[in-house]
């Protein structure tokens, strides 16, 4: 039986997939991300990067609804969103995504968890009606993390990274 992703990504859904046009549709990844990418791939990041803004009141919004690590996300309000190709990813193919673990953002790898805001122990869920492994009814960690199997200390690890790139992203920047 397929995987919950492959089954979303078959009806159209998933979170590889996101409108260029809509500015909530896209969290953006770290600049030393960026930079990885475009390395081990042999790529410029004019390739799959856009660098937008967001305006305060997004950037607010995400770090006071979801978290404070928002601030560094969008630090000086600049977006870095991955390039999409007819409403998908840059980096979607048939077979799913075509980079490799070690260097594919982030955010992708934890999504559709994500530190609490209580603190970074603590996961939540991002909510998302086009999630196909998220039960409106209970958006608990554990009944969505069903489909997935990821083990707490998996999420820690992630989180600890994130919030190391997240510092040097602010350095890159400043
Ligand atoms: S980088 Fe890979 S996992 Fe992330 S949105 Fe693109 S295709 Fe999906
Ligand atoms: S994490 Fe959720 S939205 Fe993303 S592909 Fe899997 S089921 Fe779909």
């Amino acid at each position: 039986m397929k995987n919950i992703c492959s089954r979303c990504h078959e009806i159209g859904r998933g979170c590889c997939g996101r409108k260029a046009a809509d500015l909530s549709e896209q969290i953006g990844i770290f600049y030393p991300e960026v930079k990885d990418i475009a390395t081990k791939m042999n790529i410029t990041e004019a390739d799959f990067i856009i660098k937008d803004t967001v305006p305060d009141e997004f950037r607010l919004s995400m770090r006071e609804a979801v978290h404070p690590i928002f601030d560094s996300i969008y630090y000086q309000n600049i977006r870095f969103k991955l390039k999409t190709v007819n409403d998908f990813c840059v980096f979607l193919s048939d077979t799913g995504c075509t980079l490799p673990n070690d260097i594919r953002p982030v955010y992708c790898r934890i999504y559709p968890f994500f530190p609490s805001k209580q603190g970074d122990k603590y996961i939540t869920v991002l909510s998302s009606h086009e999630c196909l492994a998220q039960n409106k009814s209970t958006n608990s960690w554990t009944i969505v993390n069903e489909h997935f199997g990821y083990s707490h200390e998996y999420l820690q690890v992630l989180f600890a990274k994130m919030n190391i790139l997240a510092e040097m992203h602010i350095q890159y920047l400043t």
